[in-house]
């Protein structure tokens, strides 16, 4: 993220200036920089978001004592590393309560508060089949989610009754905190505890859900998990996941899929690879082997002289690409069995077989056999 200036800085006033003196410094950045004065100056509009993003917080008193006690971290949830906060515990002293309940208040609290809001995603798992996932599969998969609470419809109240507004907080759900710290006296922000941050009170509250107006609730759910789909990959659902708060949407369902091994074949993107054993006789004089693939075994003609090892390719039998129709392709390696357990007669033959064999029949032996005289000369 690239260094963001001081707010301070940005409207040119000293730390100590009054609010009327913050206000005329950003009126006359904000017509020196407006676009609609700078049509050909590029940097004007960038200069302009910067001088109103400052005004925002410094003309915000609440904000303000934010941005004094924290810095950009402590208006923008998402400066310093998002909502992790990480670098305040690395301070080195204990400053413990106050920042637990700074950020307490500054997290979840102030969210709570702030209107309509998306309800969380909410995860679950399923294990399918080598095949399933080669082919796609509907599978039904358990999670838990909040819902609405069904006595109440939300409202969290027994009778039917609306919520009154909390007289603590008049309705925030934060109270302002003076501190004294290390870091000298702060003003912060806590969730109010008259009404637990909510800015409601309810004086009567259903039974079903203690006034929460959401109850955790176990589901089932149809995932469509398309073909091709590899391990370790998600499924969403979009909308089963929490209900939304005050009208927002609601979450999504992540289903985290994993693939179950396949006996025979490994799996690299969309293309199989598997090992075919064959015998000494089949790959001396050529034969029709039978390959496994995802639709079964098919014939295959392997050339006389057939080396171990020797790659074979199968286009397009391998595992389609999710939300196409382009398959991989199916790689086979051929791996001749030496033959073993031989019988005296058996040894016989070979023996007499063997004697037979010429140069002509062991090229590579020949050839390995010449680089070794070279080398060695
Ligand atoms: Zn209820
Ligand atoms: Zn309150």
């Amino acid at each position: 993220m690239a260094e963001k200036r001081d707010y301070y800085e940005v409207l040119g006033v000293n730390k100590n200036a009054g609010e009327e003196e913050i206000k005329k410094a950003y009126r006359r950045l904000a017509k020196q920089y407006h676009p609609d004065m700078n049509k050909d100056s590029p940097d004007a509009e960038e200069k302009f978001k910067e001088v109103n993003e400052a005004y925002s917080v410094l003309s915000d008193s609440d904000k303000r004592a934010k941005y004094d006690a924290y810095g950009h971290a402590g208006v923008d949830p998402s400066y310093g590393g998002g909502a992790g906060f990480g670098g305040f515990s690395d301070f080195g002293f204990d400053v413990g309560d106050v920042f637990s309940s700074f950020f307490g208040g500054f997290g979840s609290q102030s969210a709570r508060r702030s209107g309509p809001r998306r309800g969380e995603d909410v995860s679950a798992r399923v294990a399918i089949s080598f095949e399933e996932a080669a082919f796609g599969v509907k599978k039904e998969v358990s999670f838990n989610r909040i819902e609405n609470c069904e006595t109440c419809h939300g409202a969290g109240t027994a009778d039917g009754s609306a919520p009154t507004t909390c007289g603590k907080c008049h309705g925030t759900g934060q109270v302002r905190v003076q501190q004294r710290t290390v870091l000298g006296v702060m003003q912060t922000v806590a969730p109010c505890d008259a009404c637990n941050g909510t800015g409601k009170i309810i004086k009567n509250p259903c039974k079903t859900c203690s006034g929460s107006g959401r109850v955790r609730r176990a589901r089932k759910f149809e995932v469509s998990i398309p073909a091709g789909i590899d391990d370790g990959q998600r499924v969403v659902g979009r909308g089963q996941g929490n209900v939304g708060v005050q009208g927002g949407p609601s979450g999504d369902l992540i289903v985290l899929v994993s693939v179950r091994p396949h006996a025979v074949f490994d799996r690299e993107g969309v293309n199989l690879y598997c090992e075919v054993p064959v015998t000494f006789a089949e790959a001396c004089l050529g034969a029709s082997i039978r390959v496994p693939t995802l639709e079964g075994e098919t014939e295959f003609k392997i050339p006389e002289g057939t080396q171990t090892g020797t790659l074979f390719t199968l286009k397009n039998k391998g595992i389609v690409r999710v939300n196409t129709k382009n398959r991989g392709d199916l790689y086979f390696r051929v791996i001749v069995e030496i033959p073993r357990n031989l019988s005296a007669a058996q040894k016989e033959l070979l023996s007499r077989f063997a004697d037979s064999c010429g140069e002509k029949n062991h090229s590579k032996k020949k050839n390995f056999a010449a680089k070794v005289k070279a080398a060695f000369k």
